[in-house]
């Protein structure tokens, strides 16, 4: 008897525990967000995320590892990604799959295997009457942005994506440049066209395409399409590059769509920000890179986060990824972690190849002075010991650069001297930190979720049920 006395309490304490635990993810109002946040992060995985939290810590000397803004959300929860082509996906079936809700094959954007155009959650959110922005910190024609406007089965096809933003709803876009038809693989049915052409394409189409973000933010009553470059496919240097008066960061054009969209919206806004050069970083293997474009993404989360608590009960948060890049593991040697080391990292691999390129250019075949760049830029021999065997390596890379110059590693988006490659490769190695790809796997990606209807993302168990349960908090049926 008192055993079931006993059990009867359990059962009401732990159906009250639940109650209280969904009631404390609900806000006060229990109506469809008005302002809704959706966050990508390009190639981003539980790795790379706990990774930047741990060089975070090891950075400011704390053993304590504090969690980032949006791994702290009331929901964390993980999806599946595979598209229709195979278990592993690329950015542009899984920006469909974000973006449309169906699955397709890899290279397809906004339309399904059979090359069906898609409807996207920014028409759905169009029809409903909020404000649609499209933030990215790669090019504005790029895979992730295009799937929210772009219908095509070629992703590559860049000048037809600016044909599909013209014609979309999209009322404030931002990114580094529109990518000219150079950036992707040459296809005869397209015609060379440059990056000043399609801008001049956007501007005739009476949108206000500018280099200023002041004047985007403050626009009114037009559509605005801002980015870094509009002459040349150039994209904003790394984070980890930057110089300290860059006007074109991904914060900065967040900043500007959230000001631009909140006085240009009677309904409300949906914003789409994508990180997308974590993705970069990632097929360049280059840790530190990587670690500095995620607390980009939290920097940009931080925005939504202050944004919310000026409108409380109004505002979704929702930030994910559309699959993982690099294979990247935390911790391959012998329990341990070194963190620490990854600390002397000071710029990108792609920024020391640069420079060693510039070297060979200039013909220095001095390889004291390369290893003073690798000592400078990476921490090797300074911080990271070299072992023998690794600096016959890299001296082997030496030569190589001038007997026979050509043969790069390539990352998809950018090609590395095989010196800097494996000297990255031998600083992460230190860190016990490793790569299994120079392309995309197959793993889960993480789901975090705060503010109005946070609790309905609990069910999402592959991404293409992320759009449709936005959809639905909106009203509306993806
Ligand atoms: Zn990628």
């Amino acid at each position: 008897m008192k055993k079931r006395i006993f059990n009867v309490v359990l059962i009401i304490l732990v159906l009250a525990g639940v109650s209280f635990g969904v009631a404390a993810l609900r806000t006060e109002h229990s109506d469809k967000p008005k302002y809704i946040f959706y966050f990508i992060g390009d190639g981003m995985s539980f790795n790379h995320i706990l990774g930047t939290e741990q060089y975070n810590a090891a950075k400011e000397g704390k053993s304590e590892v504090e969690r980032l803004n949006f791994s702290k959300f009331p929901v964390r929860n993980f999806v599946t990604n595979y598209s229709t082509s195979n278990l592993v996906t690329d950015s542009a079936a899984a920006g469909t799959a974000l973006a449309s809700g169906v699955k397709t094959a890899n290279a397809s954007i906004g339309v399904d295997p059979e090359g069906n155009h898609l409807r996207t959650i920014a028409d759905v959110a169009s029809e409903l009457g909020y404000a649609v922005g499209l933030v990215t910190n790669v090019g504005i024609n790029h895979a992730t942005p295009s799937c929210f406007y772009g219908h095509t089965a070629d992703r590559f096809g860049f000048p037809s994506l600016i044909d599909d933003y013209i014609a979309s709803d999209v009322a404030f876009i931002a990114g580094s440049t529109i990518m000219d038809m150079k950036s992707g693989p040459q296809d005869p049915k397209y015609k060379p066209t440059s990056t000043a052409e399609l801008a001049e394409r956007i501007r005739n189409a009476g949108i206000l395409l500018t280099l200023d973000v002041e004047e985007a933010a403050k626009a009114e009553g037009k559509r605005v399409a801002l980015v870094a470059h509009d002459k040349k496919n150039e994209h904003v240097p790394y984070v980890i590059d930057r110089k300290g008066d860059e006007v074109h960061t991904l914060v900065n054009h967040t900043k500007a769509a959230i000001e631009y969209l909140e006085r240009n919206s009677k309904e409300g806004f949906f914003l789409m920000v994508e990180e997308g050069k974590l993705d970069y970083s990632a097929h360049e293997q280059d840790a530190v890179t990587t670690f500095h474009e995620v607390n980009e993404l939290a920097r940009a989360v931080d925005l939504a986060l202050a944004f919310a608590e000026k409108h409380p009960g109004e505002t979704l948060i929702v930030v994910t990824s559309d699959h993982e890049t690099g294979g990247m593991s935390l911790g391959w040697d012998h329990y341990e972690i070194r963190m620490n080391l990854l600390t002397a990292q000071k710029t990108s691999t792609l920024q020391t190849t640069k420079k060693i390129q510039q070297m060979r250019k200039e013909g220095n075949r001095n390889w004291e002075e390369y290893k003073q760049v690798l000592s400078e830029n990476l921490g090797l021999w300074s911080v990271v010991p070299v072992t023998k065997e690794e600096e016959a390596l890299l001296r082997h890379d030496f030569y190589d650069i001038f007997l026979k110059y050509g043969p790069m590693v390539d990352g998809l988006y950018n090609k590395n001297e095989f010196l800097t490659y494996h000297a990255i490769h031998i600083l992460n190695k230190h860190a016990s930190i490793d790569w299994t790809s120079l392309y995309h796997t197959g793993m889960y990606t993480p789901l975090f979720v705060e503010g109005e209807g946070a609790e309905k993302f609990f069910e999402c168990r592959d991404q293409t049920e992320i759009p449709k349960t936005i959809a639905r908090l909106m009203g509306g049926e993806l």
